[in-house]
């Protein structure tokens, strides 16, 4: 039976692209339904063609993660996407979506980007120190950063190939520059910016299907950013050092099981703070969500 990836679903079609790059406009076997599931996007199926042309979906193939905003199958990478300037770049920011990538079981790719608006600005100096303190910060950490303008159209090649081979989601505030990017990395697609959608008075992403648009060299990006939701409301407070890569293993050099790292004697993690070797920004942001935490527990 042919496999393929379901890319796009639409009114009750499912629509699967071979190995080959043919599609198939499939619809799903009452199978799936009774037993209470539905095929998401980016899923790998086996399907069967029937004689009009069309098809249907037989089997889904274990998924590697599952995403419910946007519901995409199998992502692996989640791109992260940070403005220099307009906004400007928020590390406590960056460290909350970190913690919710590394929760959901993806790769994070840091990506800065409208480095090319820098240059009108008095604090350019100041802002290309920052950036770059920020890439070795994240770099020495184990994630892959990237700095780009989609306006002059730098980094995008670096981007693409960084991005070939997985199945990526966008996140970042609204403004950042995501659509751009994605439109620059895909000729030919014009997913709506900022400008556009304000030009045209209505907010974006009201009612989108997502979709994986396919990339030349490979690798597909959702077309629609992920992560929005950053509470921790999901997440076990013994679950969120787990989610500081660095933290990790040091972690089981604490004296106490289910150290906190926050006041306990013979903490490893409050050690390498002191000696410098885990960042005093990353200590502080851990701090904050563990206190962002207990709040929202308190409050419901
Ligand atoms: P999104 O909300 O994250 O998808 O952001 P958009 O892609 O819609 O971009 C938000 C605004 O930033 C728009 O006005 C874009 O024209 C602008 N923008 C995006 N990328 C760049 C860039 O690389 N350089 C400059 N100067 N502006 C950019
Ligand atoms: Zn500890």
């Amino acid at each position: 039976m042919p496999e393929g990836i379901i890319y796009k679903a639409l009114s009750g079609y499912y629509f699967v692209e071979d190995d080959s790059g043919r599609t198939v406009q499939c619809r799903a076997r009452g199978i799936f339904k009774k037993r209470g599931e539905s095929p998401l996007v980016g899923d790998r199926v086996l399907f069967a063609e029937t004689e009009n042309g069309e098809g249907t979906v037989d089997a889904i193939q274990p998924r590697s993660t599952a995403l419910v905003r946007p519901p995409v199958a199998n992502a692996d990478l989640a791109v992260l996407v940070f403005s220099v300037i307009r906004p400007e770049l928020n590390l406590q920011l960056l460290d909350k979506f970190l913690v919710h990538t590394e929760h959901a079981g993806l790769d994070a790719l840091i990506v800065l980007t409208k480095m090319d608006a820098t240059a009108d600005s008095e604090n350019a100096d100041r802002i290309l120190r920052d950036v770059e303190s920020a890439r070795s910060l994240y770099t020495s950490i184990g994630y892959d950063t990237i700095v780009t303008s989609a306006k002059m159209q730098d980094g995008i090649d670096e981007l693409r190939e960084r991005l070939s081979r997985h199945i990526s989601v966008f996140a970042g505030q609204s403004g950042v520059g995501k659509s751009s990017l994605v439109n620059a990395l895909v000729p030919g697609l014009q997913l709506e910016t900022n400008e556009i959608s304000e030009k045209l008075g209505r907010g974006r992403h009201t009612t989108r299907h997502v979709e994986l648009v396919k990339m030349a060299g490979g690798g597909y990006v959702a077309d629609t950013p992920g992560f929005s939701q950053l509470d921790f409301a999901e997440l076990g407070i013994d679950q969120i050092s787990d989610c500081f890569r660095e933290f990790r293993e040091l972690a089981s050099g604490c004296k106490f099981r289910g150290c906190t790292h926050l006041h306990e004697p013979g903490c490893a993690v409050m050690a390498a703070r002191e000696s410098g070797g885990i960042a005093e920004s990353r200590y502080q942001h851990y701090a904050a969500f563990m206190a962002e935490w207990k709040e929202n527990r308190r409050r419901y």
